[in-house]
């Protein structure tokens, strides 16, 4: 038993995510735990960001954070170097020299039950959640899983969905696109945090109304409404993420009585987004 009134270690917190984020229910190709970071140091403020940028390290510095627990792991592909005059590097040193540990939960906690997406079904108020993909391997059962698939309360159009979900989800510069006839009812949807084209047969077995998810494609996008799937819902990747770091605040508030700031900070690669208003007029020969 440790002394109630002394706070975690990064050891402790780590073992706790650990638990709640199996490494083993990540993919083969995935790199989660911790990345850097004294099991010994205490923990009185943590953190919580999809990415681990050098925007978020500053905010991780500025609000005096122990330890990022982030989304998106600073290093998924093995590095030969951590020299200073690269982004990542940089990113290393702020953090060593700041005494902040860095942890990742990324396949695992996409698959885990309450995971990611989840916390994204939960901000379109979706009911009787299931997996869109069931998890095989270490991970499965218990309701785990890539994707959610949820039923609205009340059906709506395509066009009236995508305009609940701009007010439900962050705002990002990109916005929100939709495929499919804006006026087609849903009432089944399925969503998936982050990038979803590798879904898009499922989402289509599923026979689902809907599908929520990030970084689609045109031509996937285009042969998947060809075959008769459902409309397509494309929305930033940040956005689609960001909810899980308010359910993970809750459970790490609840599990050590730690402070933890979520950060706002849009991750987002995109930062600015037009409509024209040229009309497309017939080339002459
Ligand atoms: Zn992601």
């Amino acid at each position: 038993m440790t002394d109630a009134a002394a706070p975690p270690t990064v050891l402790d917190v780590v073992n706790a995510l650990d638990r709640r984020y199996p490494r083993d229910w990540a993919e083969p190709w995935d790199r989660v735990g911790l990345v850097l970071g004294d099991f010994a140091h205490p923990v009185e403020r943590v953190l919580c960001v999809v990415d681990c940028v050098p925007e978020t390290v500053e905010q991780a510095l500025a609000e005096r954070a122990d330890l990022i627990v982030a989304h998106h792991p600073l290093l998924l592909k093995p590095v030969s170097s951590i020299a200073p005059d690269t982004f990542k590097g940089r990113v290393i040193h702020r953090l060593i020299r700041g005494d902040v540990a860095l942890y990742a939960a990324h396949t695992n906690a996409d698959i885990a039950n309450p995971g990611v997406s989840d916390a994204l079904a939960a901000r379109l108020d979706l009911l009787d959640l299931r997996p869109l993909v069931p998890a095989s391997g270490p991970g499965a059962g218990g309701g785990r899983g890539i994707g959610r698939i949820g039923e609205l309360a009340e059906p709506m159009t395509v066009a009236e969905f995508t305009g609940f979900v701009a007010i439900r989800l962050p705002a990002t510069a990109a916005g929100i696109r939709a495929a499919g006839d804006p006026e087609r009812m849903i009432r089944t949807v399925a969503v998936s945090g982050g990038a979803g084209d590798s879904f898009l047969g499922d989402v289509r077995r599923a026979g689902v109304d809907a599908y929520l998810c990030a970084d689609l494609r045109h031509h996937p996008a285009s042969e998947h409404l060809a075959e008769g799937g459902p409309a397509l819902l494309d929305v930033a990747h940040w956005a689609t993420e960001r909810p899980w770091l308010d359910e993970v605040a809750v459970w790490l508030r609840g599990e050590f009585g730690v402070e933890v700031v979520v950060s706002d900070v849009d991750t987002d690669p995109w930062t600015v987004h037009a409509v024209g208003t040229l009309e497309v007029k017939e080339t002459q020969p």
